[in-house]
């Protein structure tokens, strides 16, 4: 919206410059003064020149990319509407308009426009600003307030809901502990949501990492899976850590923790009883990956693109019983790009998934540094 304001201030200083009393020295209908051309050329937005035929007199280089302009016509019908009535009645106009012109693969493109004379002769200046990518972050924004809305009321309505069950059950203490258990789970899940949210928008809020450090992928390897071991251990699974060991990346270790502990989490979430989970680390060139591979249900391979997308689940019903909040993958995604990594997953249904970071290593390529303490690589729980 900058060069809007820069359009504003420019169509303030042609309007000056073309007030009647300059107009002895107006140049001819079909020109453009010297002074207008040299400003048009340093706006940032799309700039259109109409001569009182209509005809396009200059059109920066950005209305002809997006295809608002085609030879010497403009192309939007609505956009000449609205030139024309500039031109009669000399009122500086604002609108929004959409066009179908493609630029670097859009579909169509959202313009906040401003119109205004220029001179007394009929020109007709248009200045046209894309909007496509405000409109859109607009829209994921209002998106993803509805869908925290919603996950938000799910838990708030279930234990508004148990509040009520306890008082009715007041004189049978069996069931008071039973409500009062499930109170205690819809809470947690509560309590699992606004964590998320809040690391999610610490780290969306952060384009890059601050301080990034050399960061020992074994010890945070070792300490997340330190904090998934019980939820592993109620269902028998094993953790393993393995790999090449004294690995370094660049970056923030709270985030690598962060991260690894939602995959490993997710791993565990999804797997049957009894099986393993193995998160292993080798060096990649310049970079160090960090793999996590269960023996779970697996993803259908049409989803495997939306898993990282907030609040998207395979199904809903067993993210929500396994206390899923949908934003363990968009954060592992956000702390991946913090770092200048990425991540990737490979999934067969029903054989399990492998999901992989793959971070940068610290001193621009990856080596295996001796240990001063000796981690055990191997610890299952
Ligand atoms: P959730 O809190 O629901 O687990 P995530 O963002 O962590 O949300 O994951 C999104 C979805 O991706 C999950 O609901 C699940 O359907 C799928 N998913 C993630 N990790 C795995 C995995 N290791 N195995 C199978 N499905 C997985």
């Amino acid at each position: 919206m900058g060069g809007f304001l820069v359009g504003t201030l420019v169509m303030l200083a042609i309007r000056r410059q073309s007030e009647p009393s300059s107009a002895p020295d107006a140049p001819p209908e079909d020109t453009l003064s010297p002074g207008v051309a040299s400003l048009l050329a340093v706006l940032p937005s799309s700039a259109v020149v109409l001569d009182r035929e209509d005809r396009v007199l200059r059109a920066s280089s950005a209305a002809r990319a997006y295809g608002l302009v085609r030879g010497d016509n403009l192309i939007s019908a609505e956009l000449l509407a609205l030139a024309r009535k500039v031109r009669r009645d000399g009122e500086i106009r604002e609108g929004e308009i959409e066009t179908s012109g493609r630029k670097f693969g859009q579909e169509s493109t959202s313009f906040a426009v401003r119109v205004a004379p220029l001179g007394s002769n009929g020109q007709v200046l248009v200045l046209a600003e894309d909007q496509t990518d405000r409109l859109r972050v607009e829209a994921v924004r209002r998106d993803f307030v509805a869908n925290v809305s919603h996950e938000l009321k799910t838990p708030v309505g279930a234990l508004s809901l148990l509040a009520e069950t306890i008082q009715d059950a007041a004189d049978d203490p069996e069931a008071v502990t039973r409500f009062a258990g499930r109170m205690q789970h819809e809470a947690a899940r509560l309590t699992y949501l606004i964590q998320d949210l809040i690391t999610l928008s610490r780290i969306q809020g952060a384009e890059e990492i601050p301080t990034p450090e050399p960061v020992p992928v074994d010890e945070a390897v070792h300490e997340a899976i330190d904090r998934c071991s019980t939820k592993a251990a109620s269902k028998d699974i094993t953790l393993v850590a393995g790999g090449t060991g004294g690995l370094n990346i660049w970056g923030d270790d709270e985030l690598l923790v962060t991260a690894l502990r939602n995959l490993i989490d997710n791993a565990v979430a999804y797997s049957p009883e009894h099986t393993r989970v193995v998160v292993s680390a080798r060096p990649a060139g310049d970079s160090v990956e960090i793999s996590v591979s269960d023996q779970g249900i697996g993803i259908p391979e049409n989803a495997q693109e939306r898993i990282f997308e907030r609040f998207f689940r395979v199904d809903a019903a067993r993210s929500r019983s396994t206390g899923g909040t949908g934003l363990g993958l968009a954060i592992v995604k956000h702390v991946a790009v913090a770092h200048g990594g990425e991540v990737s997953v490979w999934s067969k249904e029903g054989s399990g998934s492998t999901f992989t970071l793959r971070l940068p290593a610290f001193g621009g390529v990856a080596v295996a540094t001796p240990r001063t303490t000796s981690t055990p690589l191997e610890a299952a729980t």
